[in-house]
């Protein structure tokens, strides 16, 4: 019989490092939950005042520092901080201000250097929070364990290093101690730092929880789990008790904002479960993700991404040639654009690309060299993630079936099914984003 402990770790998003009260409830919920290992996000609010530090003019940047500083600094008095960790955040006050004051407003790595003050002032107050509960725990820097490239503000990290690096930090783990960490951020291999890209903690616990081969992951946040779609959009949204990690791979690149899309990654591949729930109502239970779950309805989640554009490339020339496709892509990867769903014919290619991304004359311009361009705005892709999605008679009747009827008259611009077993979506204008999710709701969840 196994007699040790599960090793647990667990990431507090921005709400729930956003003051005190927060950040002690969220010290509560830790020891609650017998965690090992924390990682939180920067008090909310305060990743995007740092943002504003690196591209701002002199002018604004006292300001903003000295309301980043008395934010912490009143947090840290709440918490009833001791003098050491007072200091230490003094000690980051005067970093941060010589950061921004050297800072090269086009540099990167400046950038970076600067975004990370976030997490690194709110895991001291985690710190405080825990002393306060008489629980003493210990700041782990994570750069000395999250190795990345050098690729500033979207750093890929490196997964043996990482692992590597974490064998360092295993034996205080095991002996029962608790160590509090910065989501967010990594170090590159010259020890500068990186962040993961906004939204990242999620993320840095996943890879911190591979790392330390953790029985489990929980992210607390400020909603009772993954909802089977956005509760904004019908009041009958309902908690989701267990899904897939495909399921809920399929989910974060879809729209729904409950998870940064790259958590799933490391979880899938080292079979970590992981559990998300509501930090301030713990007792409402979450979703819990994980390999296989106990049933596998076809469609489980339905989620809305709005302000969606198809842009149209017409070539009869297409028609039987090779390589056409890979001049397009091409064309898309010099530009840095991500194309998420596609459809072709045989003389032309449609993909959907963000409202945003048309501003790009520069695009549209290569693309015209290619052929026809045309673009169709305002849509909004409706996904359905689910089991079986190829392999169920009658399902794209029930989906369409009540869309595209005369009292519905919703028109599907683009359908793309077949890639995934999980996934299934389409696109309709945005004035009907709404009104399709809930009849889909209605249709498939709620009865
Ligand atoms: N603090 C970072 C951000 O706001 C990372 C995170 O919270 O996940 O983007
Ligand atoms: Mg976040």
């Amino acid at each position: 019989m196994d007699l040790s402990k599960d090793i647990v770790v667990a990431k507090f998003g921005g709400t729930s490092m956003a003051d005190a009260a927060a950040i002690s409830q969220s010290a509560k919920v830790a020891l609650q939950n017998n965690v090992s290992l924390v990682v939180v996000s920067a008090a909310s609010g305060t990743t995007n005042k740092l943002v504003e530090l690196t591209t701002t003019d002199q002018s604004q940047t006292n300001t903003l520092i000295d309301q980043i500083i008395a934010n912490h600094r009143q947090i840290a008095t709440e918490l009833a901080a001791s003098q050491g960790i007072l200091d230490d955040l003094e000690a980051l006050f005067e970093e941060l201000k010589q950061a921004v004051g050297s800072k090269d407003s086009n540099d990167a790595a400046g950038a970076d250097s600067i975004l990370a003050f976030g997490e690194l002032l709110s895991s001291n107050l985690m710190i405080a929070a825990f002393e306060q509960q008489n629980v003493s725990a210990e700041l782990l820097d994570v750069r000395k364990v999250l190795k990345t490239d050098d690729h500033f503000g979207q750093a890929t990290p490196l997964i043996r290093e990482t692992k590597e690096a974490a064998t360092a930090i295993k034996p205080s783990l095991n002996n029962g101690k608790i160590l509090v960490t910065q989501g967010f951020i990594g170090s590159a291999p010259d020890g500068a730092t990186t962040t993961l890209g906004r939204g990242g903690s999620d993320y840095s616990a996943a890879l911190l929880a591979e790392a330390i081969e953790a029985d489990k992951l929980q992210i607390w946040t400020d909603v009772a789990g993954i909802a089977s779609t956005d509760p904004r959009i019908t009041a009958d949204a309902r908690q989701i008790k267990q899904l897939t990690f495909q399921e809920a791979a399929e989910l974060a690149t879809a729209g729904a904002r409950v998870l940064y899309p790259r958590t799933i990654t490391p979880l899938r591949r080292s079979k970590i479960p992981l559990f998300v729930g509501n930090t301030f109502e713990p007792e409402q239970g979450g979703t819990t993700i994980v390999d296989t779950t106990d049933d596998q309805p076809r469609v489980r989640a339905i989620a809305l991404k709005t302000n969606q554009s198809i842009l149209k490339l017409t070539t009869p020339e297409m028609a039987h040639q090779f390589g056409y496709l890979a001049k397009v892509f091409d064309i898309f990867a010099q530009f840095k654009v991500s194309i998420d769903q596609i459809s072709t014919s045989e003389i032309s290619i449609a993909v959907v690309l963000d409202d945003q991304t048309l501003l790009n004359q520069d695009l549209i311009n290569s693309l015209e060299d290619m052929g026809e361009v045309s673009i169709e705005g305002d849509l909004s892709i409706i996904s359905l993630i689910g089991n079986k999605i190829n392999d169920s008679p009658g399902l794209i009747q029930d989906i369409f079936g009540n869309l595209e009827s005369d009292n519905a008259k919703i028109s599907v611009k683009m359908i793309c099914q077949g890639a995934s077993q999980h996934n299934l979506c389409f696109l309709v204008s945005d004035e009907y984003g709404q009104d399709t999710v809930k009849r889909l709701h209605q249709n498939f969840i709620e009865t």
